[in-house]
Protein backbone atom coordinates (compact mmCIF):
# COMPACT_ATOMS: atom_id res chain seq x y z
CA UNK A 1 0.00 0.00 0.00
CA UNK A 2 1.16 3.09 -1.10
CA UNK A 3 0.12 7.29 0.45
CA UNK A 4 1.71 10.12 -1.65
CA UNK A 5 1.02 13.45 0.59
CA UNK A 6 1.62 17.24 -0.60
CA UNK A 7 3.66 18.55 2.22
CA UNK A 8 3.60 22.58 3.23
CA UNK A 9 7.05 24.17 2.29
CA UNK A 10 8.71 27.05 3.85
CA UNK A 11 9.63 27.79 -0.19
CA UNK A 12 6.31 27.75 -1.51
CA UNK A 13 6.08 25.45 -3.71
CA UNK A 14 5.08 21.83 -2.02
CA UNK A 15 6.87 18.71 -1.55
CA UNK A 16 6.09 15.46 -2.07
CA UNK A 17 6.21 12.56 0.78
CA UNK A 18 5.71 9.09 0.13
CA UNK A 19 4.49 6.32 2.78
CA UNK A 20 4.94 2.75 1.52
CA UNK A 21 3.69 0.01 4.26
CA UNK A 22 4.59 -3.37 3.20
CA UNK A 23 4.77 -6.53 5.46
CA UNK A 24 4.08 -4.28 8.88
CA UNK A 25 7.16 -1.83 7.42
CA UNK A 26 6.97 1.84 6.43
CA UNK A 27 9.40 3.04 4.39
CA UNK A 28 9.29 7.02 3.71
CA UNK A 29 10.70 9.23 1.09
CA UNK A 30 10.14 13.05 0.80
CA UNK A 31 11.56 15.49 -1.91
CA UNK A 32 12.88 17.91 0.58
CA UNK A 33 16.66 18.72 1.01
CA UNK A 34 16.61 17.61 4.34
CA UNK A 35 15.30 14.04 3.57
CA UNK A 36 17.72 13.81 0.84
CA UNK A 37 21.01 14.88 2.92
CA UNK A 38 19.75 13.23 6.55
CA UNK A 39 17.40 10.60 5.26
CA UNK A 40 14.95 12.16 8.14
CA UNK A 41 12.81 15.80 7.72
CA UNK A 42 10.23 17.97 10.08
CA UNK A 43 7.62 17.01 6.51
CA UNK A 44 8.14 13.03 7.43
CA UNK A 45 8.09 13.36 11.23
CA UNK A 46 5.06 15.70 11.34
CA UNK A 47 3.37 13.34 9.16
CA UNK A 48 4.18 10.39 10.44
CA UNK A 49 2.52 12.26 13.67
CA UNK A 50 -0.74 12.91 12.27
CA UNK A 51 -0.13 16.80 12.48
CA UNK A 52 -2.71 18.28 9.71
CA UNK A 53 -0.90 21.44 9.49
CA UNK A 54 1.69 19.81 6.94
CA UNK A 55 -0.76 19.05 4.63
CA UNK A 56 -0.58 21.60 1.89
CA UNK A 57 -4.17 19.99 0.60
CA UNK A 58 -6.42 19.67 3.55
CA UNK A 59 -8.36 17.13 1.36
CA UNK A 60 -5.91 15.09 2.75
CA UNK A 61 -6.87 14.41 5.64
CA UNK A 62 -8.22 10.77 5.30
CA UNK A 63 -5.01 10.00 4.33
CA UNK A 64 -3.51 10.92 6.84
CA UNK A 65 -6.13 9.18 9.27
CA UNK A 66 -4.80 6.08 6.91
CA UNK A 67 -1.03 6.97 7.35
CA UNK A 68 -1.81 6.96 11.60
CA UNK A 69 -3.52 3.68 11.61
CA UNK A 70 -0.24 2.19 9.81
CA UNK A 71 1.76 4.00 12.53
CA UNK A 72 0.09 2.72 15.17
CA UNK A 73 0.83 -0.66 14.07
CA UNK A 74 4.68 -0.08 14.16
CA UNK A 75 7.07 0.88 17.38
CA UNK A 76 6.65 4.66 16.18
CA UNK A 77 4.12 6.33 18.46
CA UNK A 78 6.40 6.64 21.72
CA UNK A 79 9.33 7.80 19.82
CA UNK A 80 7.39 10.68 17.97
CA UNK A 81 5.67 11.63 20.85
CA UNK A 82 9.22 12.11 22.63
CA UNK A 83 10.81 13.45 19.48
CA UNK A 84 8.01 16.04 19.33
CA UNK A 85 8.26 16.78 23.09
CA UNK A 86 11.63 17.40 23.01
CA UNK A 87 11.10 19.68 19.89
CA UNK A 88 8.25 21.37 21.60
CA UNK A 89 11.10 22.05 24.69
CA UNK A 90 13.34 23.55 22.40
CA UNK A 91 11.53 26.26 20.54
CA UNK A 92 10.27 27.38 24.30
CA UNK A 93 14.38 27.38 25.16
CA UNK A 94 15.23 29.23 22.31
CA UNK A 95 12.50 31.42 22.70
CA UNK A 96 13.66 32.01 25.96
CA UNK A 97 17.29 32.40 25.40
CA UNK A 98 16.04 35.29 22.76
CA UNK A 99 14.14 37.05 25.71
CA UNK A 100 16.93 36.67 27.84
CA UNK A 101 19.80 37.74 25.09
CA UNK A 102 18.02 41.01 23.87
CA UNK A 103 17.38 42.19 27.94
CA UNK A 104 21.22 41.57 28.11
CA UNK A 105 21.49 44.21 25.50
CA UNK A 106 19.62 46.88 26.68
CA UNK A 107 21.71 46.94 29.62
CA UNK A 108 24.86 45.92 28.48
CA UNK A 109 25.72 47.57 25.21
CA UNK A 110 28.36 45.98 23.49
CA UNK A 111 30.96 48.29 22.26
CA UNK A 112 31.63 47.41 18.40
CA UNK A 113 34.32 49.34 17.83
CA UNK A 114 37.78 47.56 18.01
ZN1 LIG B 1 10.89 16.86 3.80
Amino acid sequence: MNLKFLAKSSSGSPYTVSFEFTDGDITASCTCKGAVFYKMCKHLIGLASGDESFLYNPDQRPQLKTLQSWIESTKLPPLLLSYNQAQKAKEQAEKQLNKAKSSIKKILLVNREE
